[in-house]
C-alpha cells in the first residue's frame, strides 16, 4: 500500500528519475506510441492513492496535478473504486443511445438540479471533454439555425475538428489540420495582468466586450448570424487567467440581447475546481449549454452537456454516441458529486484560499512570480524574468516544473509561462506546506542559477 498522506516522508525518492523500470517503459512507449503526446516530463505511473503517485521503481511523488485537473477526489477514492466495482457487476455497457438504464437516468437528473440557474434542464453524454464541445456547438447550430460562433484567442476547448476550431490556444494544434470548421470568431479574451489592449485596468480589459458591438457585429457578422459565444468562465490552458469581475455578467448581457447562446466550457473549471460546483457560480450567470468532462467522473472517461431544457430540441438520431453515458462512468460519475456536494467543495474553496495565500508568501520573495491567480483549487503562477517588464519566462517555467518533479512534486504548465495548481480536491494543509516548499526551493535554485 502507498503510504497515507499524513505519512511525513512524502514524497519519497528511491532512485535517480527515471528509475530503471520507468525508463523500459517509456523507451517502449516511444517507440509504439504515437509522438503527438505532450509529456512534461519521464513520470511512468503504476498506482495512485489519495494524493500520492508511484512510479514502477517505487519513487513516490505528491501530485498536484490531479491528471490534468480530472482526479478531484483524489486517486482511487475508496467510494468511487467501490462504485466502478459494484456496477461493473451488473452492467458494463448497454448504449445509453438505443436504450434506457438507471445510472445514466439517475446521473442525467442529477446534473440537470445541479447545474446553474433555476431554468429546467436536459443532458447529452460524451466521453470527453472535446465531444462535449463538439455537441454544444452543434446543438447551438441546430437551435438557433444560426451558423457562426465567437471564441476566445487562449482558449482551448478540445482537438476534435469542431472543438480545434473554436480553440485559439497555439498554433501547433491548429496547425496541419486544416481547413477547420468556418464561422468560428475569435476575440480577446480579458486579462488584467497582460492587457490585449496594452493599457492596464480593469475599464481597458472589458473594453474586449466593446469590440463585439462595436466592430465586430457591424463589420464582420451581424448578430442574427451568431449562434454561441463559447467561453470558459477562468481560462485554463490559457493560463489560469481570470476575467474581471463584470466580464461574464456583460458577456451574457450582449448574448441575451441578441438571442445568442452563452455557452460556459467548464469542461477544466467545473465540478468544484473552483471552491464552487461551477466556476461560473462566481458571477452568477445562467449559461444556455454547459460543458463538462474531465472531474465529472474522478478519472473515468465521461463527458456531459447540460442545456436548458426549451434549447435541448433536437430530434432522435439527431446526436448520439455508442459509449456516451457508459453504466459505470455514470455510477463513477454520481458517487463523485455525491463526495464533492458532503464538503469536497467547501474543501476546495478553503485549501485553495490557503493554498494560493501561501504562493502569495513567494510572490514577495521570488522575483520569478510575476503574478498568482485563479479560484480554489485551480491556480496559476506567471512567471517572469523581469517584474516590471513582464518578460515571459517560459525556459524558466519548464526548468521549474521539471525541477519540481525530480524533487518529488508534480506539476503542470499552463500558458506560456505560467504554472499551474491544480490538486486533487482531497489536499490537506500539510501536502499544501510540502508542495509550496518543494517549489520555493526550485524557484532559489533557478535563480542560483
Ligand atoms: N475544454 C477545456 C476548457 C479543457 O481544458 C479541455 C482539456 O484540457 C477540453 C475542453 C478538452 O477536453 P478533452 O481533452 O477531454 O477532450
Amino acid at each position: 500500500m502507498l503510504q497515507p498522506t499524513k505519512y511525513p516522508k512524502v514524497p519519497e525518492l528511491k532512485t535517480a528519475l527515471p528509475g530503471p523500470l520507468s525508463k523500459t517503459l517509456i523507451e517502449s512507449d516511444e517507440k509504439y506510441t504515437s509522438p503527438s503526446y505532450t509529456r512534461a516530463y519521464p513520470l511512468a505511473v503504476a498506482r495512485g492513492e489519495g494524493m500520492l503517485i508511484e512510479d514502477y521503481d517505487g519513487n513516490v511523488f505528491l501530485d498536484f496535478t490531479a491528471g490534468i485537473a480530472v482526479c478531484s477526489t483524489g486517486h482511487c477514492h475508496p467510494r468511487i473504486v467501490a462504485a466502478i466495482q459494484n456496477q461493473a457487476q451488473h452492467l458494463i455497457h448497454m448504449s445509453g443511445t438505443d436504450f434506457y438504464y438507471g445510472p445514466q437516468q439517475e446521473l442525467a437528473e442529477k446534473l440537470a438540479n445541479i447545474a446553474p440557474g433555476n431554468t429546467p434542464k436536459k443532458v447529452f453524454f460524451t466521453n470527453s471533454g472535446a465531444e462535449s464541445v463538439e455537441a454544444a456547438f452543434k446543438l447551438a447550430r441546430f437551435h438557433t439555425k444560426r451558423d457562426k460562433v465567437i471564441a476566445f484567442f487562449g482558449s482551448f476547448h478540445g482537438r476534435t475538428m469542431g472543438a480545434l476550431s473554436l480553440t485559439g490556444s497555439k498554433a501547433v494544434q491548429r496547425r496541419g489540420f486544416g481547413p477547420l470548421i468556418p464561422g468560428v470568431i475569435h476575440i480577446e479574451y480579458p486579462n488584467c495582468y497582460r492587457c490585449p489592449l496594452k493599457t492596464p485596468g480593469n475599464p481597458c480589459c472589458l473594453k474586449t466586450l466593446d469590440h463585439i458591438e462595436e466592430n465586430l457585429f457591424p463589420r464582420i457578422a451581424p448578430p442574427d448570424e451568431i449562434a454561441a459565444v463559447i467561453v470558459e468562465p477562468i481560462q485554463g490552458e490559457g493560463g489560469y487567467i481570470v476575467p474581471p469581475p463584470e466580464f461574464h455578467q456583460r458577456l451574457k448581457a450582449i448574448t441575451e440581447k441578441h438571442g445568442i447562446l452563452y455557452i460556459a466550457d467548464e469542461v477544466q473549471s467545473g465540478m468544484g475546481r473552483t471552491g464552487k460546483m461551477f466556476a461560473i457560480e462566481h458571477w452568477g450567470v445562467e449559461p444556455d449549454i454547459v460543458c463538462l468532462a474531465k472531474g465529472l467522473a474522478s478519472g473515468m472517461p465521461l463527458g456531459a452537456i447540460v442545456a436548458k431544457e426549451q434549447i435541448m430540441d433536437w430530434p432522435p438520431g439527431a446526436h448520439a454516441s455508442t459509449f456516451g453515458g457508459n453504466p459505470v462512468c455514470c455510477a463513477a460519475s454520481l458517487e463523485t458529486v455525491a463526495l464533492l456536494e458532503e464538503g469536497l467543495v467547501e474543501h476546495s474553496a478553503e485549501m485553495g484560499f490557503f493554498l494560493k495565500s501561501k504562493l502569495d508568501q513567494l510572490a514577495t520573495r521570488h522575483e520569478l512570480i510575476g503574478e498568482v491567480r485563479g479560484l480554489g483549487l485551480m491556480l496559476g503562477v506567471e512567471l517572469v524574468t523581469e517584474k516590471f517588464a513582464k518578460t515571459p519566462a517560459k525556459k524558466e517555467r519548464d526548468a521549474v516544473v521539471e525541477i519540481c518533479f525530480r524533487n518529488g512534486l508534480l506539476l503542470l504548465g499552463c500558458g506560456d509561462n505560467a504554472v499551474r495548481f491544480a490538486p486533487p480536491l482531497i489536499v490537506e494543509e500539510t501536502d499544501i506546506l510540502t508542495a509550496v516548499k518543494i517549489f520555493d526551493e526550485a524557484l532559489t535554485e533557478l535563480a542560483d542559477g
